[in-house]
């Protein structure tokens, strides 16, 4: 595996219903920042994106913003970056996002948050790119998704080879482990 330097982070453009995913969020890049990772994420200042982008920076971590120019006023650009690119579609934010990252990490999100993810799985399934990517399984979050993997497995869909293309944890500290981050 090479070197990880900068992580990126998949997750909502909500809140999510209750506050134990902001709570999450703001752990992921605080510690991400602690542990001297820089952050790319989408750009935006709402939802769990905002939040973490504000807690890796508040943290004194580097974050990395791609966000399309259609989406300026859909997600309010982050305006503290430490970088923000502006692109002209969300192909071309998913090829920056994945160009600048390292490795990959999916919060809790939504349908963006999955196409992202499987937009990474599918790229190393192809050999495209090699870079980890991890499900962070917050209470159970991807346990449903992990489980219809398995089952696309067992019909033959997903090669038994691919099971590597991921790993899933229940948090940040085991994440890091697996990717020999203390
Ligand atoms: P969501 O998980 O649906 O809240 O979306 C999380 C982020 O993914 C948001 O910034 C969305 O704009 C973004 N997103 C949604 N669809 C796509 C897509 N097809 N490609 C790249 N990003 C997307």
């Amino acid at each position: 595996m090479s070197k990880i330097n900068r992580v990126g982070i998949f997750c909502g453009s909500s809140m999510g219903s209750d506050g134990q995913y902001k709570t999450l969020t703001e752990e992921v890049g605080r510690e991400l920042a602690n542990a001297g990772l820089g952050v790319v994420y989408g750009g935006a200042s709402i939802g769990l994106m905002g939040t973490l982008a504000d807690a890796a920076l508040a943290a004194g971590g580097e974050v990395y913003g791609v966000l399309p120019r259609a989406l300026i006023r859909r997600e309010f650009a982050h305006k503290g970056l430490t970088q923000l690119e502006m692109v002209d579609s969300l192909a071309e934010r998913k090829n920056r996002m994945i160009a600048l990252s390292d490795a990959f990490i999916a919060l809790p999100g939504g349908f963006g948050t999955m196409d992202e993810l499987f937009e990474v799985l599918t790229w190393n399934q192809l050999r495209i790119i090699q870079k980890p990517m991890a499900l962070l399984n917050h209470h159970g979050f991807y346990h449903h998704l992990n489980e219809f993997i398995e089952k696309a497995k067992a019909c033959g869909f997903v090669k038994e080879g691919n099971n590597g293309l991921f790993h899933i944890e229940s948090n940040l500290k085991d994440i890091l482990a697996r990717w020999k981050i203390s």
